[in-house]
């Protein structure tokens, strides 16, 4: 059994990783055991390093600063959103 399994706060039965609710006792388990993947403080480093880096430069670094530009600013939007998912989540209970 791999030692990252999620176990009951309550009863402490092992749950699939993704349970919000224990199987065996219906007991709410307080923190969601999956977590985001992606910082979304990374996203905004990459995003302002990535500015810098087009607005400062020129050729090729400026081209890889458009590129951070667009990685941040995905990274921190999506993790921005997951983010708001896992709160609206946490409220419908
Ligand atoms: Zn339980």
């Amino acid at each position: 059994m791999s030692r990252d399994r999620v176990r009951c706060v309550e009863c402490r039965e092992p749950l699939p990783s993704d349970a919000r609710v224990c199987p065996h006792c219906e007991a709410v388990q307080p923190s969601p055991a999956r977590r985001p993947s992606a910082s979304p403080v990374a996203g905004v480093f990459a995003f302002v390093f990535g500015v810098v880096l087009a607005l400062m430069t020129i050729g090729t670094t400026r081209i890889l600063g458009f590129g951070l530009v667009v990685v941040g600013f995905g990274l921190s939007v999506g993790g921005y959103t997951r983010h708001v998912d896992r709160q609206a989540e946490r409220r419908a209970r």
